[in-house]
């Protein structure tokens, strides 16, 4: 008689007991969870290899071979940058994007453009009416049946995309490039 009644006394408090050391243990591990999400660095996610090269302030000239290249790019950068393969249109991060802010190589970090001189074209690609006149050359390309105007990266010699002269003013000229070849960082994310 005397232990039913001990029963009924103690276990709902031990229920309670148990019940809010289980959820002191599941907010632990949520908090856990949460800080590791948010320290996983989001521009390497696509690296297999650290890139030695990259660097937003040095602006010493690279010569570093294909094969190496291949080696620290991710696929689908190395394709474009380093063989001037072509992203699809309408397919690039940044041909839909206005934030304002630089952008760089992708390839080396050197500074190419300023967004505001993006302007929103209809090609597909994201679009420049001027380009960081040290950050980029050109070249006369006549692959493909056309003659066009390579823009290239200058200080690591990345192909970016093409320069046409149907851009809007105060240049007239439409720098075409591939998203993929472009690293942009917010105005407000910098140190
Ligand atoms: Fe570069």
């Amino acid at each position: 008689e005397y232990v039913k009644v001990l029963r009924k006394l103690s276990f709902p408090k031990i229920k309670n007991f148990l019940m809010n050391k289980i959820l002191k243990i599941l907010f632990c591990l949520l908090f856990l969870q949460s800080c590791s999400q948010t320290q996983k660095p989001k521009s390497m996610e696509n690296q297999t290899v650290k890139n030695p090269y990259y660097s937003r302030t040095d602006k010493t000239k690279l010569n570093v071979s294909n094969a190496e290249w291949k080696k620290i790019l991710p696929t689908d950068l190395y394709y474009v940058a380093r063989e001037a393969d072509t992203e699809r249109p309408f397919t690039g991060k940044y041909n839909d994007f206005d934030e304002i802010g630089e952008y760089y190589c992708a390839v080396c970090g050197n500074h190419l453009f300023r967004s505001s001189s993006k302007f929103a074209s209809t090609c597909g690609w994201p679009s420049f009416f001027e380009a960081d006149k040290d950050g980029v050359s050109y070249k006369r390309d006549s692959s493909h049946g056309m003659e066009r105007i390579e823009v290239l990266c200058k200080r690591c010699d990345s192909h970016l995309g093409h320069v046409f002269n149907d851009g809007p003013e105060p240049t007239g000229m439409r720098y075409c490039m591939n998203s993929v070849s472009l690293d942009f960082q917010r105005d407000s994310e910098k140190k």
